[in-house]
């Protein structure tokens, strides 16, 4: 059997899992390309100069999963240290745990309810008439009522999204959990840490085979010779790929205004701001994903969401009626394509996490191979 030739676009998560799967159990020769100067993707971390923080550089990345094998797998390139994202929101001046617990109600309503009163409770604020949410906000008045998602929901889905919730798939919010316990852990997923070393030590050992070159600051367009390749993986945004002859997807993109400070600035990596006069959704202060290190100097970003323009970074899929009408066009041409694979957030056009994405390039590999 002849030795295969890959190309891999794209050296976020999809690509990686890619590249270290195929050149670790077969005999091929990888080309991995990045349009960025980096490795990593959206998931990229550095060391900033004057401070020494790991700073994630394009926004918050813990990692979370219920998959033990995308748990194994991740800690097979750096040690995860437990990790246990603790949220908070503030709204109208006040200070409350977010997701949505039994101290978010208790506080937010006056009250020192137990569980099951707290339940109660909500079921009656709750809209009963609502059977099957068709939306953010027809799920989020279904299962909370009016008051909380006022409260901690419409203002943040507004600025984040830049629409109005009811817009917006219900399962946006289906993300987020509501407890009627005193949890204050961000995500249900029982496996979760952030990497001792950073993401970016993590994509090093990913690629580090010698089947696998790699090329950054080189982007994939219709002019590149895809001619001596057996297969084409592809993880940059779909639509980009077919010239957006059927228009842009749209997506959000978010931007950061960083400052520096000495000491601790906010007592807790990510604070949420749920009022719409403050034209942030939250800072994140990168120190504390790493409460292992020591820091007297701090580094915090503003973080602001915007429409994403032709030289702005897609993060977030909206995933609107138009969206996905455009989409599916794209799907069918995408179905005529031989030896083409598209995969991971951006080429699926799809809000993925972290271990969603490794999870799928896994199994992409397995029936590949
Ligand atoms: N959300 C909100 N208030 C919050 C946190 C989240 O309204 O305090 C909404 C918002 O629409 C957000 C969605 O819930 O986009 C999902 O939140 P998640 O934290 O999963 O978003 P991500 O971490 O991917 O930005």
């Amino acid at each position: 059997m002849s030795t295969k030739r890959y190309l891999i676009v794209g050296a976020g998560f999809s690509g990686a899992v890619v590249a270290e799967q195929l050149s670790s159990k077969h005999d091929c020769h990888i080309f991995v390309i990045d349009e960025r100067p980096h490795i990593g993707g959206n998931c990229y971390t550095e060391r900033d100069k004057d401070t020494g923080v790991m700073v994630h550089q394009y926004g918050p990345h813990i990692f979370n999963t219920d998959n033990k094998e995308v748990w194994d797998y991740i800690n097979r390139f750096g040690e995860m240290v437990p990790f246990i994202n603790r949220v908070k929101i503030v709204y109208k001046g006040q200070v409350y745990s977010m997701p949505i617990n039994l101290h978010t109600i208790n506080q937010f309503f006056g009250k020192t309810l137990n569980p099951q009163e707290a339940k109660e409770f909500i079921e009656q604020l709750a809209d009963k008439s609502i059977e099957e949410p068709q939306n953010f906000e027809e799920q989020a008045m279904k299962f909370i009522g009016k008051d909380l998602y006022h409260a901690f929901f419409y203002g943040y889905t507004k600025k984040q999204w830049g629409c109005e919730p009811s817009e917006l798939p219900a399962s946006i919010l289906k993300r987020l959990p509501v407890r009627f316990n005193y949890n204050d852990n961000y995500y249900n997923n029982p496996l979760q840490g952030i990497p001792k070393d950073g993401y970016t030590a993590i994509f090093e050992k990913m690629l580090e085979h010698p089947s696998v070159k790699l090329k950054l600051d080189t982007k994939f367009d219709a002019s590149f010779d895809v001619s001596g390749y057996d297969h084409v993986f592809y993880t940059g945004p779909i639509d980009a790929f077919f010239e957006y002859k059927y228009g842009r997807l749209s997506y959000r993109t978010v931007f950061f205004e960083k400052h520096e400070a000495e000491g601790d600035y906010q007592g807790n990596a990510v604070i949420n701001y749920a009022d719409t006069e403050i034209p942030y959704t939250r800072i994140h202060e990168h120190k504390h994903f790493t409460p292992w290190e020591q820091h007297d100097k701090t580094i915090y970003f503003k973080e602001y969401s915007k429409e994403t323009e032709p030289a702005d970074i897609p993060y977030y899929p909206k995933r609107l009626k138009d969206d996905i009408e455009k989409l599916t066009l794209y799907q069918d041409e995408v179905k005529k394509l031989e030896n083409f694979t598209f995969l991971g957030r951006l080429a699926t056009y799809r809000y993925m996490d972290m271990h969603h994405v490794i999870g799928e390039a896994l199994d992409i590999v397995k029936k590949i191979s």
